[in-house]
């Protein structure tokens, strides 16, 4: 069996990082979607339980005492987390999951799991990034600013993800994430299990199993 793939992606608000993620779901329905904590209201058409695990302050205090978090950060004056027990248990049933997460998670992720795989997801530029917030309509002004603020910020702080991928086109944004997945999942290292089946079975001739 192959391993499963516990797939980051990170990038600035408004981005487009839910709707690339839909899109890929519809493409992709095995792949599992972590649903984050958050402290931050609900925006007009979200959820409980679908976009976000909305709760208290004091709600997500308790549940980083009680180490419920993969990881956690404040993030625009908010908490947000990723619950742990989903992904441990994708991950153990060799699903691929995805968590959508911002970049201080995401370093939290890549010390815990250095096998993830992480992509960064980025506007044409930063006038088209500011014109997408101003679209979605949900941000104050001030709450913009530190939006774009931490984009910029986050852009001098690329370098240890694997992919970039400019979010021009969603069909084309898809695609990137789709080749993605794909390549990875052919990785020697995540085909670990059934490659050493495979040496066992041939007698291990010409093979060196320490390496598998
Ligand atoms: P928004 O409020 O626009 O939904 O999300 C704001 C930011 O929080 C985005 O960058 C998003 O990726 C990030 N975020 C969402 N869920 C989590 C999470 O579970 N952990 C962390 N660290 N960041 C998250």
């Amino acid at each position: 069996m192959t391993e499963g793939i516990l797939l980051v992606i990170s990038g600035p608000s408004g981005v487009g990082k839910g709707t690339l993620c839909k899109a890929l779901r519809e493409g992709f329905s095995e792949l599992c979607y972590s649903i984050s904590a958050t402290t931050r209201a609900p925006r007009p058409g979200e959820q409980n339980g679908v976009e976000y695990l909305f709760l208290s302050p004091e709600e997500f205090e308790a549940k980083i005492e009680r180490d419920e978090f993969l990881e956690w950060a404040f993030v625009y004056e908010n908490y947000y987390g990723t619950p742990r027990v989903p992904v441990e248990e994708a991950l153990k049933k060799g699903k691929d999951i995805v968590l959508e997460i911002d970049m201080q998670g995401a370093l939290q992720i890549k010390e815990r799991f250095p096998e993830a795989v992480f992509v960064y997801l980025l506007s044409p530029s930063l006038e088209e990034q500011r014109r997408r917030i101003e679209r979605r309509g949900t941000e104050n002004p001030e709450n913009m600013n530190s939006r774009l603020e931490a984009v910029k910020e986050e852009l001098k702080h690329l370098n240890w993800y694997d992919y970039v991928i400019v979010n021009d086109e969603i069909a084309d944004g898809v695609d990137k994430l789709k080749s993605i997945i794909t390549a990875e999942k052919c990785r020697v290292t995540r085909n670990r299990e059934w490659l050493a089946h495979l040496v066992q079975l041939s007698g291990g001739d010409g093979i060196d199993r320490t390496e598998l």
